[in-house]
């Protein structure tokens, strides 16, 4: 098939001007559109032509090429594609004319579409956080509207297909030279539109709704850890699916534990006899109470480990251990013979012995002040 001249395709003569030309390749680009023109072979196939003249004609080096060779003289550079070659494509195609052709990305409008996610945040005690439970919880959300199914249409009858866009969602207006695409101010961008509204939902199609849910909650789980029911978000519009709820875990802080991870934290108080002479001693966990032996001359401050009474971790692997902190604690409210007892106490005390950091804190006083 011969080709026509280029110049003659633009409509222009051979002496056109840079601007001149672009703007007789606009005027035919947006007059022959695929977009504009669906199902239109001899539109698209004038918008191909236009096109590849204007690849041409458009790119300095090819015209020249060009007006001396004639179509031999550029033929397998010009593709014909759309959007491709060496012409100023960017600046012809620029926000309005990207906006036209769908070029920022818009979807089609009015089809289904998938409900929102929902977020719930659940508070937790500790204990049952570590065990799991399974707990019930309300959450205001959009279900389809049961009386007309979701299409919002009284039932009986169906949405029509909208007068002003024709289904498409979106209207040209326009703006000087150029037409404009915009959302269908009739229909919302829905497409269709409803003559008898469904009384139930007013039209909608959804209805808010308070549902209650169960949530199983497995042992282990942590502050920020999230556990996602498929299909519990707001229902779909037009019949798209629904989206997930998050259930969000935040664990509460315990008046016994503190919980690192898989370990659990706590302090324990004993006095100063049983610190000097050693004891056993009853702690708390998750569990129930576990005798704990502390030695002979145990400090303030020192920590014991109960291996295993941790936290079994939600994604596997061993329980975590619990830290018992023993805080030394100084006797009050002591009466006149207790007293005595102490101060006959302190009376026996001879040396430093009695006092493993006592000497090496005083020594250290000592030093730090002959270095001044
Ligand atoms: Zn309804
Ligand atoms: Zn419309």
């Amino acid at each position: 098939m011969s080709k026509r001249d280029y110049y003659e395709v633009l409509g222009v003569s051979k002496d056109v001007d840079g601007p001149t030309l672009k703007k007789a390749y606009r005027k035919l680009a947006m007059k022959y559109h695929p977009d504009r023109n669906p199902d239109d072979k001899d539109a698209d196939a004038k918008f191909k032509e236009a096109t590849e003249a204007y690849e041409v004609l458009g790119d300095e080096q090819k015209r020249r090429a060009y007006d001396q060779y004639g179509h031999a003289g550029v033929d397998g550079q010009a593709g014909g594609g759309f959007g491709g070659g060496g012409a100023n494509f960017s600046d012809i195609f620029g926000d309005v004319f990207g906006d036209i052709f769908g070029g920022g990305g818009r979807g089609p409008r009015g089809g289904p579409q998938r409900g929102s996610d929902l977020r719930y945040t659940m508070e937790l005690t500790l204990e049952e956080a570590v065990r799991g439970v399974e707990k019930k919880i309300r959450i205001p959300t959009l279900t389809a509207c049961t009386t007309c199914d979701g299409s919002g249409a009284k039932p009986g009858t169906k949405p029509k297909t909208c007068n002003t866009c024709h289904g498409a969602g979106q209207v040209r207006m326009q703006q000087g030279f150029f037409s404009v695409q915009q959302t269908c101010p009739s229909c919302r961008g829905q497409g269709t539109q409803i003559d008898d509204p469904c009384t139930s939902c007013h039209g909608r199609g959804v209805k808010e709704e308070t549902k209650t849910l169960s949530v199983k909650i497995p042992a282990g789980v942590d502050t920020g850890d999230r556990i996602r029911l498929s299909g519990e978000g707001e229902a779909g519009a037009m019949g798209g699916p629904a989206g997930d709820l998050y259930v969000q875990v935040s664990v509460l802080e315990h008046k016994l534990f503190h919980r690192d991870g898989r370990n659990l934290y706590c302090e324990v108080p004993i006095s100063i006899v049983d610190a000097a002479l050693g004891a056993e001693l009853e702690v708390p966990t998750l569990d129930g109470r576990v005798k704990l032996k502390i030695p002979a001359e145990t400090q303030s401050g020192k920590q014991f480990r109960l291996r295993g009474k941790g936290v079994l971790p939600v994604r596997g692997g061993p329980a975590g251990d619990l830290l018992c902190r023993v805080q030394v604690e100084t006797p009050v409210s002591l009466n006149a013979e207790q007293k005595d007892l102490l101060m006959k106490f302190q009376a026996s005390l001879t040396g430093e012995k009695h006092s493993p950091q006592k000497k090496s804190w005083f020594e250290g006083v000592k030093k730090f002040f002959e270095e001044i």
